[in-house]
């Protein structure tokens, strides 16, 4: 602020520079302010992004991804609102209808399929969840009220949060792992965190940031990264999803790289439930 003055700015560029934090702080408070109505409203909505097997490309499982779905502006994607949900803690109420809807939807979904084919879901949960006491016993009661095992629940966590050690979150996390369900560290690789813990800590799955894929095919030092973690992966007992698979030559590299899993435009966008279950009964890349 100092500098900005001492650097002899015009008043007017000065007035301009306050008027324009000042709409940003007001544009924010009105979208908390309609998040807020919008949790109390449940104007959100869930899309599935299959999760496939690069051998056979069927689907393993769905990532569940939330929309906001504003009556006059239409559908909002999360970029434009998990930040300011996470600092509001809107977070938490939105999060409780996200996991219950998406283990509502599997549990449909696993009702009408063959078992062989009855896929899991994937849920987004932010460390201001699980900051939150009871949020283990949450899971536990959403799994028997939607009627599935704890199999049919995997739940991302992003690298970058699990950075400050915080052993209630990793005890926590031992004991859903301990039920059955299953932990993924989602965009791995972008948090530059030391490996040490994925051999130390209740981790299942590592979810290969879409930048890794992107980059792999115009670079050497970057395909080396990916095979890399794939190869660790497998050393250390853990599954890989490889996410942002746009093309063919993304799934044929990866594949042959051994990377058992990954999800991406190329199988498919996210889809409503409902395109969802179809997918599943007819798997086809575009
Ligand atoms: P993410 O967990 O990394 O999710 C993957 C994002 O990449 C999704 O964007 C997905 O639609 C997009 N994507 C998938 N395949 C491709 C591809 O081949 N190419 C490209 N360019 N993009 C692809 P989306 O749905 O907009 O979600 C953005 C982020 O919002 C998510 O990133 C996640 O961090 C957050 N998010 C979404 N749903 C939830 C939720 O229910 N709870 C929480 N806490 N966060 C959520
Ligand atoms: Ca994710
Ligand atoms: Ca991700
Ligand atoms: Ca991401």
């Amino acid at each position: 602020l100092a500098l900005y003055v001492a650097k002899g700015a015009g008043k007017n560029q000065w007035r301009r520079y306050q008027s324009h934090l000042h709409s940003a702080m007001v544009e924010r408070l009105e979208l908390r302010s309609a998040l807020d109505h919008a949790v109390n409203e449940g104007h959100f909505l869930l899309q599935f992004q299959p999760i496939v097997d690069l051998a056979t490309d069927e689907a393993v499982g769905f990532e569940a991804l939330v929309r906001w779905h504003h009556p006059q502006r239409g559908v909002i994607a999360p970029d434009e609102f998990i930040e300011v949900a996470e600092e509001s803690g809107l977070i938490v109420p939105m999060g409780r209808w996200v996991l219950d809807q998406a283990l509502h939807t599997v549990a449909q979904w696993r009702r009408i399929l063959p078992r062989a084919r009855q896929p899991y879901v994937s849920v987004n949960v932010s460390v201001r969840q699980f900051r939150q006491s009871g949020f283990v016993e949450q899971v536990k009661t959403s799994l028997e009220y939607a009627g599935v095992p704890a199999r049919a629940l995997m739940l991302e966590i992003t690298e970058t949060l699990l950075m400050g050690d915080d052993e209630q979150i990793w005890a926590d996390l031992a004991v859903l792992q301990e039920l059955g369900v299953r932990i993924a560290i989602d965009d791995f690789g972008t948090g530059y965190s030391s490996l040490g813990y994925l051999r130390q800590r209740p981790i299942d799955v590592l979810k290969i940031d879409k930048t890794f894929i992107d980059d792999m095919v115009g670079s050497e030092q970057q395909l080396a990264l990916v095979a890399g973690i794939v190869s660790l992966a497998r050393t250390l007992n853990l599954t890989v999803v490889a996410e942002g698979i746009e093309d063919a030559t993304h799934r044929l590299i990866l594949a042959q790289l051994g990377c058992p899993l990954g999800q991406g435009y190329y199988y498919s966008a996210p889809l409503d439930a409902t395109e969802a279950l179809a997918w599943l009964r007819n798997p086809l890349p575009l």
